[in-house]
């Protein structure tokens, strides 16, 4: 089979962890966030979350020699010997361009980039309402999808909480990046034929089957 070498781009708030969560079960793929993995580096205290921290407080990026390592590392691991789904990177044309040469040495390529479009009212909205389970990682809203229980995680009775950098003040800083750091990878990866599009305002399930007929189709065109 085919392998399935994905990355999911958008703005903060697109709905990415959740497409994320649904094309994992569909494909069984490993999944790497660069926000989870530099959040859980923070709260253990370690090199990487030392490094990463004072940059995540301000919402701004953290410099690519920080997470270009971590992630290169992941995708040549054994467990994504036939695929990946990487979310949050690459932020930068910097960091495309790493991925794919290191892609390119071991004989590997992206598979495709798919964008989630949402406008920026929509992403202050859906992000000063996020709420996530401190244990699990679980994602809500409290409009769109709340807890049965406020502020308490329905799969393990976990405490939910707001992310430091889901702050209103924060939320703006992040899009600005976005649009100056990470706006750009739309049209470098269009360059290279890869980019699928995706309205990311559409309800979950809805973005979630397009997603999987479009990446049926790539694998098909892809053993043809
Ligand atoms: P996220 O959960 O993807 O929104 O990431 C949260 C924060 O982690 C970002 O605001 C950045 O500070 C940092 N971060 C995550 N991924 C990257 C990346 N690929 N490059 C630089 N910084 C990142």
């Amino acid at each position: 089979m085919s392998e399935l070498n994905l990355i999911l781009l958008g703005p903060p708030g697109a709905g990415k962890g959740t497409q994320a969560e649904r094309l994992v079960a569909d494909f069984d793929l490993p999944y790497y966030a660069t926000g989870d993995i530099l959040r859980a580096a923070v709260k253990d205290g370690t090199e990487l979350g030392r490094q990463a921290k004072e940059y995540m407080d301000r919402g701004d990026l953290v410099p690519d020699e920080v997470i270009c390592g971590v992630i290169m590392e992941r995708v040549d691991s054994d467990e994504a010997r036939d695929g990946f789904l990487l979310d949050g990177f690459p932020r930068t044309v910097g960091q495309a361009n790493v991925l794919e040469r290191g892609l390119q040495a071991l004989g590997r390529r992206l598979t495709a980039a798919l964008l989630l479009d949402v406008p920026d009212d929509e992403v202050v909205r859906r992000l000063s309402g996020r709420r996530v389970c401190v244990k699990s990682g679980h994602l809500y809203h409290v409009e769109f999808d709340p807890p049965k229980h406020d502020d308490v995680c329905d799969q393990d009775g976990s405490r939910l909480i707001q992310r430091d950098d889901d702050k209103p003040e924060t939320i703006r800083r992040r899009l600005d990046v976005y649009h100056e750091q990470t706006a750009p990878l739309i049209d470098y990866y269009e360059e290279r034929g890869i980019l699928r599009r995706f309205h990311g305002g559409r309800p979950p399930g809805e973005v979630h089957d397009h997603i999987r007929a479009s990446l049926a189709t790539l694998r098909l065109e892809n053993e043809l």
